[in-house]
This record gives C-alpha cells, structure tokens and sequence, in this order.
C-alpha cells in the first residue's frame, strides 16, 4: 500500500491540512492499495490563492509557450504511460487493453491536440470596427468522476491551460492516483508554481468548497445530474461561468435497412465498454420490430464473448465496477428491470465471482419507454432491447427520455442515417459506426449538460471575449 502523504499546491507537495484520508481501494480484490489525504476547505483555500497568484503571470505567457507548456506536459505523460495504465486497472478496475488505449492513450493525444491548438488558435478577431479578445475566465474549478480518470482531467486542464487560465482539480474519491500522477506530470514538465494544483477529497467536503470559493471564476464539472444541478445552481448564485458534462442515457437506432449484426455488434461492445460505465453509451438500443427477435438472439450471442474477470489479465473484457456502492446501485436496477417485466435474456444479479465488485454482462429484451431501467442511468454493463414499429416511433422512443448527450444511428446509406439524426435531441450521434473523434464537440442537450468540451468548442469554454471599438 502507498501512503501519499501531500497535494499539489502551488508547485510543490503540501502536505493536507486535515489528518482525514480515503482508502483506496482495488475493485478487483477489494484490498486497499493506497491512501490520500481527504482535503478539506484550507487545503481547497490555499490551493485557490496559489492559482490565484499565478494566474496574472499564466495569462501574460503568450499562447505558443503556454502550448510549449502544453506540450512538454504531454512528453511527462508520455515517460509514465504505463504507470498510468496500471493504475487505472488498479483504482477503477479498468481492463487492461481499455485502460491502455482508450484511458490512456487517448487522452495523452487529445492533450497534444491542445499543444497545438494554443499555439495556432487567433486569440482576437475583427468584427466590423471592433477588436474581440478572446481572454481567460480566470481561475477554474475542474471536478471530475472516476469513470475515465485521466481523460476528464486531460478535457478540462489542456483546454483551460491553453485558454490561459490556472485551475484547481478535485479528481472522484474512488480515483485520486491517476490524478496525483498526473500532477507529478505537470510538475516534471516544469508549469509555473500554481497554475495547476491538486487538491484529492470527498466531494461534499473538498468539492463543495471548491465550487463555493469565492476565488473561482469558472467551474467545470463533470459527473451525474444530481451534482450537476447543486453546482449550477451555485454558480448561478455566485454569477460563475459554469460547464456540466452530465449523464445519458443514448439510443442507438437500428434503422430497417442496416447491416444488422455489425450494428448490434458495435451496439454491445459499447456498452460493455468500461465495463458498463461510460456516461455516452447507447444503453438503449432500438429494433424495428420486424427484426426484433433476430437482433436479440444477435446480441445474446456477442455478449456471451465479453469474459468477465480480473482486469489485469490478458483476456478480460469486462471488469469489475468501480466501488461496492455502484454494484449494489447496478444490482438494484436489474432487478427493477426484472420487477417491471422485461426479459432477462442474459446475465441477471447473480455476481460471477465471489470477490471484487462484479456484475455480470446483462441484457434485457421487451424494454417500453416507460421502465425505470430504459428511463434512469444504470451506469453498469447492462443493455437494453426496445421495439419500434415505424420511423415516428422511433424518434419519439430515442428522444423519450431527460438525457441527450449521444446516440448512433445505422442504415443502408448514410443520407437516411443521417436524415434522422437530425432529428435527435442529443450533442452527437455515431452514423454508422463513425469514429470518436476528439476534436469535435463534446456535451449534452437537455439534462445531459451545459457547454460543450472538446477541440475549439471546449476551448471556448475557458475564454471570454472583451470587445474593442476603434
Ligand atoms: P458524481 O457523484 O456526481 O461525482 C462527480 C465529482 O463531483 C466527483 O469528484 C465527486 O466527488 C464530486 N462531488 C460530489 N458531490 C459534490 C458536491 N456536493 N460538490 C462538489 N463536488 C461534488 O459522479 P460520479 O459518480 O463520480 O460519476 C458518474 C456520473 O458522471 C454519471 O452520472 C456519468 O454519466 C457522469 N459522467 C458524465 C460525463 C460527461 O461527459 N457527460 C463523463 C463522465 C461521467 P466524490 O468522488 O468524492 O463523490
Ligand atoms: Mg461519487
């Protein structure tokens, strides 16, 4: 077990201001590999003020350095790599592969996009016989959740950074290691004292205070609508810019005329994904009723090729869930699923191994709109079948819900997937299969959120404009 005894504050190690700390803890096993101080609000105020005093100095540097910041903070990641990816399969239980690739990989790249982005962006633009500077918010308040550590972090540090503005993370409780190794990163890349500080804590203590300092300019929060709705509320009190990357509950639309087993194919693995725990997964997916049985049997059969099991090993595609809480939260729902009368045609409450916080791969056929289980967020490796009958009741079923951050829609050609894409109330929908793309914007309509992350939209996010009349 590693005993982290400091945060990071105003560039170097602190140690915390309280003797509270969070165990955390290996999903896999249960056993407790490290401990991290629980902050609270001095450690929060103190890491406020070192952003605070580096802020003048941050939004002085002009932008190509700070992307030579940028990038020198994306070599750093690049020496720890693994380290990074072994700890996420330690922390959150991440498979191996995923936690390489998409955990790691990905967002080590997307903070490279950023590099650049702040070297090339124009930072002020003429509109008529004005001059529009593009200037940082201020100080950011970034607070993050646990299911992609290391690319909500990278999401809202990259862009904040290159906006020119100093930030106070707060990372989840159950994954503070990958954002303490994230910030010996910013310190071996050499940032200024201050403009990136870490403080790790439970929320309604170290993030409530964080949200609630009045030395913050901006919050960026990403996690459930339940949190959501206290920050904005706040920020609104406070007249704080705020974002939210809130959760989701995404269809994905099997139009008649789609390649039916590679729509349903691509339809359970992202699901399974993360085992279970990626806030824009198409939980819902949608079957003409007329291919309805076929598509069921379908992914009856690829979901039986998700081996669930340790993360660390090499064949494992779905782990375990991230803390006790959320498997007993995913149980529930499957049962509630069971209770409300839809079929249990895979998978069910039963854990598949004694040890660690499993759920087993489930599907649910006969879901309608209304269950609890097609309306709320289970956030576990759990998929629902629904029927349509026509086009109009798809789309009616698709928009049936409080959520909009994502969907995917498939079809013969791309015009009819297209067609009725537009017609989704959500941030972004996957036409055939179409790849993530982390330079187009990222976010929710509806409950899903506000504000849009990503590219030149999320950078957007952390400026704010001065107009010049000349
Ligand atoms: P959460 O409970 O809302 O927590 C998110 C973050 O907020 C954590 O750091 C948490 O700290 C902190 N927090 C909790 N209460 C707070 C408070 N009163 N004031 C300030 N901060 C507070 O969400 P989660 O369970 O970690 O993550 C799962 C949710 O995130 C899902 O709903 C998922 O859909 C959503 N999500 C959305 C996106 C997106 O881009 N739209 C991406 C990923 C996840 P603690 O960890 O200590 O509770
Ligand atoms: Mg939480």
């Amino acid at each position: 077990m590693k005993a982290h005894d400091g945060m990071y504050i105003g560039g170097r190690w602190r140690p915390a201001g309280t003797s509270d700390t969070i165990a955390v803890i290996n999903p896999a096993d249960e056993r407790v590999i490290a401990e991290v101080p629980a902050g609270g609000a001095a450690d929060v105020d103190a890491a406020v003020r070192a952003a605070r005093a580096a802020l003048p100095g941050w939004a002085a540097t002009p932008p190509g350095a700070r992307g030579a910041f940028l990038g020198a903070l994306h070599d750093a990641m690049v020496d720890r790599e693994e380290e990074f990816a072994r700890t996420l399969v330690a922390e959150l239980g991440a498979p191996a592969r995923f936690a390489a690739r998409v955990q790691t990989r990905a967002p080590i790249a997307a903070l490279a996009t950023y590099a650049e982005l702040a070297a090339t962006h124009p930072f002020e633009e003429r509109v008529a016989n004005s001059t529009v500077l593009l200037e940082p918010v201020g100080v950011v308040a970034a607070i993050t959740p646990w299911n992609y550590p290391v690319s909500m972090i990278v999401s809202k540090v990259a862009p904040a950074l290159a906006a020119g503005c100093t930030i106070v993370l707060k990372p989840a409780e159950d994954t503070p290691l990958t954002a303490l190794l994230f910030a010996e990163c910013v310190d071996a890349a050499g940032l200024p004292a201050g403009v990136v500080n870490v403080v790790t804590g439970y929320g309604h203590v170290a993030g409530q205070a964080l949200a609630e300092h009045e030395g913050v300019d901006h919050i960026s929060f990403t996690g459930s609508t339940a949190v959501g709705r206290k920050i904005g509320a706040l920020a609104g009190g406070a007249i704080k810019s705020v974002s939210l990357e809130l959760g989701g509950k995404s269809a994905n639309v099997i139009l008649p005329s789609a390649d039916l087993p590679r729509a349903v194919a691509a339809g359970v693995g992202h699901v399974m994904a993360n085992s279970g725990q990626t806030c824009y997964a198409w939980t819902r997916m949608l079957v003409h009723s007329d291919r309805y049985e076929e598509a069921v049997e379908l992914a009856r059969r690829d979901l039986s090729g998700y081996a669930v099991g340790d993360p660390a090993a090499a064949g494992t595609r779905v782990g375990p869930v991230v803390s006790a809480k959320q498997r007993e939260r995913v149980r529930g729902y499957i049962a509630k699923g069971v209770e409300e009368g839809a079929r249990l045609v895979a998978g069910g409450t039963e854990a598949p191994h004694a040890t660690g916080y499993f759920v087993a791969p489930t599907l649910f056929a006969d879901v309608t709109s209304d269950m609890t289980i097609a309306q709320e967020e289970i956030f576990g490796p759990v998929l629902s079948v629904l029927r349509y009958e026509d086009e109009e009741d798809a789309v009616r079923i698709a928009n049936d819900t409080v959520y909009g951050l994502h969907g995917g829609v498939w079809a013969d050609t791309e015009e009819e997937a297209v067609a009725f894409a537009r017609r989704m109330d959500t941030g972004r929908v996957d036409i055939n299969g179409g790849d993530f793309n982390t330079l187009a914007p990222f976010g929710g309509y509806k409950q899903s959120g506000v504000g849009r992350e990503m590219g030149t939209y999320g950078l957007h996010e952390y400026l704010q404009t001065k107009s010049l009349q000349l």
